[in-house]
């Protein structure tokens, strides 16, 4: 393959997406007119009942790069941030206030966080487990938190140390210290479509889960496929419950692609009025529940499914896969954007 694995040589910049360009692979040979499927088509007719518009998430250099074993160094995050600051994106989710003991990777958070440069209207949250981190994140300069639940009991034991009830005692402090300074909350619920310890999660659970961390004053509630175990059947069952506590403006979800229903869960819950998406730059990220699984599932491939259904998300695909390319670079590995794979292979036509 003449992979992302290479400095950007073979690669094709924006700049070089020129049809000729595209066209044609080393060999000569005459690629699939590719380029032409990565522009959203306005004259596209918009599928019946589905929002006009959807809001990316991007989770990339938290969720994504969380998940990274080796540690990225701080520039490269923050160039990675400011790439994606200049694609239309409306929410890059930056790092983690969280111990450096727990997560190593985002031990820098303070210097990414003042190290980006802040694109007018663009949102950049960060994850605050604890009064202690919301403090940090505050003095380094951030607008906007998130706090990080699961609907597992288990999960939560393993994950964040403590059991749902003391998590959500925790972010009570944290949410009531951020609403005395005007500072909007999102809150995660993990787990919500099944767990690594408990298998299938029950949807009441995640509905009760969703409905606390809402009435304590989060604005918009992400319910997170964390392990990447659902289906639109799991997905539609799980809404369905959270849609009864929770009002549709106020949910996202969060797929991971581990078993490769991602795209069909989003649809699915685009399907029932969900007009919110989290997603990864290239798909970055793991799962540490299952090795050598796929992480989230990759921007590029949602916008790339939004622009054919006519919805407008106002983020420019192209410029979300070079900061994709970039970032894979970096890291020395291959994307999992089937998009990026796709529009980036240029000689193997085999
Ligand atoms: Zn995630």
């Amino acid at each position: 393959l003449p992979s992302l694995l290479s400095p950007s040589a073979s690669c094709l910049s924006i700049a070089s997406l020129t049809p000729e360009k595209f066209f044609l692979s080393k060999r000569g040979f005459p690629c699939s007119p590719l380029n032409h499927f990565l522009k959203p088509s306005p004259s596209e007719p918009q599928a019946s009942g589905l929002p006009e518009y959807i809001k990316i998430v991007e989770v990339g250099p938290r969720d994504g790069l969380q998940n990274e074993k080796v540690i990225v160094p701080t520039d490269t995050k923050i160039e990675l941030i400011n790439q994606l600051s200049k694609t239309g994106l409306p929410a890059i989710e930056v790092t983690s206030f969280v111990s450096s003991k727990w997560v190593p990777q985002m031990a820098d958070h303070k210097e990414v966080m003042r190290g980006i440069e802040r694109h007018p209207g663009v949102q950049y949250p960060v994850l605050t487990p604890n009064l202690q981190g919301f403090h940090s994140a505050i003095a380094a300069g951030a607008t906007e938190v998130s706090v990080f639940g699961a609907a597992s009991e288990s999960f939560s034991k393993m994950n964040i140390n403590c059991s749902i009830e003391e998590s959500i005692e925790r972010f009570e402090e944290v949410i009531k210290s951020a609403r005395n300074m005007n500072i909007p909350v999102r809150g995660y619920v993990s787990c919500a479509l099944g767990c690594p310890y408990e298998g299938n999660v029950v949807p009441d659970k995640v509905a009760e889960v969703s409905k606390r961390l809402y009435s304590m004053g989060c604005y918009e509630i992400s319910l997170g496929d964390t392990i990447g175990v659902g289906t639109p059947g799991s997905m539609k069952k799980m809404l369905e419950a959270v849609m009864k506590e929770i009002p549709l403006s106020a949910l996202a979800v969060h797929c991971h692609d581990t078993y490769g229903q991602a795209l069909a869960n989003i649809l699915t819950a685009i399907q029932m009025g969900v007009a919110v998406v989290d997603s990864s730059v290239a798909g970055l990220g793991g799962c540490p529940y299952a090795k050598g699984a796929t992480g989230n599932v990759a921007t590029e491939d949602v916008i790339y499914m939004l622009n054919g259904l006519g919805i407008n998300t106002g983020v420019n695909l192209c410029a979300v896969m070079e900061a994709g390319n970039f970032i894979c670079t970096a890291l020395n590995k291959k994307t999992n954007s089937k998009v990026a794979q796709a529009s980036f292979r240029t000689g193997t036509t085999n």
